[in-house]
């Protein structure tokens, strides 16, 4: 017993969909002009998510004099406490090295026990402020400027690339004190 079965093979042929050539418009990227702000520009290729440009704990941190900031460590240095070997901070008020949150939250307990606010980090060099719970603009903040240029030097071998004010001088190790110009 054989039993034949004719197949049919139909094939469904798809429309071909219509390709629309030619209709990319190119849309003018509108840019302000003339607003440009350098805070901004900074801040995300240092990866600030948002900095204040105002701290009212500056003034817990020592005058920003040549003995001060020659007490700024490398950026190397060790937690002083658990000698955690990277990416510390620094204390801006003692000059103290101790490690992240993320490590054994020692400039965390630092602030807790001393109520020292203001912290550098030696991975990015941005400015936290424990009190203000917020990152602050190195850029906008003039008393941040001279420790942020020396940690700067210090790890990069440079001065940051924004416009250097004549607050710091090491080759003389004097604070400039003369007021010519005005
Ligand atoms: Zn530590
Ligand atoms: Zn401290
Ligand atoms: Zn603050």
């Amino acid at each position: 017993m054989s039993s034949a079965a004719g197949e049919d093979s139909s094939s469904s042929r798809k429309g071909k969909e219509k390709e629309d050539a030619g209709a990319r418009r190119e849309e003018a990227v509108e840019v302000a002009e003339g607003e440009v702000d350098l805070g901004d520009l900074y801040g995300a290729a240092a990866g600030w998510v948002e900095a204040r440009t105002s701290c009212p704990h500056l003034g817990t941190m020592p005058p920003a004099g040549a003995i001060d900031l020659e007490r700024v460590p490398p950026p190397d240095s060790p937690c002083s406490r658990c000698h955690h070997p990277a990416e510390n901070w620094l204390c801006l008020i003692c000059k103290d090295v101790l490690c992240s949150r993320f490590i054994n939250k020692h400039m965390l307990c630092h602030y807790q026990e001393t109520g020292h606010c203001l912290a550098l980090s030696f991975s990015d060099l941005s400015v936290w402020c424990f009190a203000c719970d917020s990152y602050l603009d190195v850029q906008a903040i003039l008393e941040l400027r001279p420790v942020y240029e020396v940690a700067h030097l210090l790890k990069f071998g440079e001065r940051p690339p924004f416009r250097s004010l004549e607050v710091l001088d090491l080759s003389t190790g004097e604070n400039r004190s003369s007021s010519s110009g005005a």
